[in-house]
């Protein structure tokens, strides 16, 4: 079943074709990585899926229902949720509250209704609480729910996004460079999660360069290579395909 399909989506800036006549599809369940050398065009197509770019041809789909032209709030409350490649958390907030808020993502898209507060909300405000609780427990966070997000590691504040993008009970969830940043151990502990993810039946797309992250962790991979998709398939399969290892593998990166 096709959680979000891409029909030829094209986004340009000036002269640049950041995107050119992209089209996929993602099948419920997928762990589907898009991987290309940098300025392939990885994160504009989540930017595009998201809502924050509009598109210059094409259309999106999410669940058979045009996405495309929507604001990105609206997106959000469909059930697409991400992480950034330069992490966005409120770093002067607790961890606990981050996570909160992108509850919010989901639960208020009307900003004026949660603004205004009845009592009945303060039990809401409890069952929230109790649920990025269980939210940070998932993710390994436990200890540091009442930490400043912007003085933990940088591995944790990865996993952190991850628990507040989860919090909008996304159905799904685009990671852009989640490992960016970890050190072996924690990108292993990574590969554990977004299984996790996974097994609680959250369809997900992942940009990432570490290639063996993707092979290890991701079912089918999409690649780009200055805005175009030049390979689809299983890690297998684009293992060995010439066009990939011209592009991207052969440089070494
Ligand atoms: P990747 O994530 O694969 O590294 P991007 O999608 O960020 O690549 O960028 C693809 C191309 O589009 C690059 O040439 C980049 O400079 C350009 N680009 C992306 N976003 C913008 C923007 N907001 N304004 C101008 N150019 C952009
Ligand atoms: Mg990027």
């Amino acid at each position: 079943m096709t959680v979000l399909e891409l029909f030829g989506v094209s986004k340009r800036f000036g002269r640049v074709n950041a995107v050119n006549d992209v089209s996929f599809a993602v099948e419920r369940g997928d762990l589907l990585a898009v991987i290309g050398p940098n300025g392939a065009g990885k994160s504009t197509v989540f930017n595009a899926i998201t809502g924050i770019y509009s598109l210059d041809a094409g259309r999106i789909e999410f669940n058979g229902v045009r996405i495309d032209g929507r604001p990105t709030f609206r997106i959000a409350a469909m059930g697409i949720a991400r992480t950034f490649q330069n992490i966005r958390l409120f770093r002067f907030m607790p961890a606990i509250d981050n996570v909160m808020a992108g509850e919010h993502a989901r639960l208020h898209a009307n900003v004026f209704a949660s603004m205004l507060h009845p009592p009945s909300e303060r039990r809401e405000e409890r069952q929230a609480r109790e649920r990025a609780r269980e939210l940070l427990a998932f993710v390994g966070l436990e200890r540091a729910a009442d930490v400043q997000a912007g003085s933990l590691d940088y591995g944790s504040q990865r996993r952190l996004e991850i628990a507040r993008a989860l919090a909008s009970s996304p159905e799904l969830l685009l990671l852009d460079e989640p490992a960016a940043g970890m050190n072996p151990r924690e990108k292993e502990s990574l590969r554990e999660l977004l299984h996790a993810i996974r097994d609680r039946g959250v369809t997900q797309m992942l940009v990432e360069h570490d290639m063996s992250l993707v092979m290890n962790a991701c079912q089918r991979i999409v690649v780009l290579d200055h805005g175009e998709k030049i390979a689809q398939g299983t890690p297998q399969a684009i293992r060995s395909d010439r066009r990939v290892i011209e592009a991207y593998l052969g440089t070494g990166a």
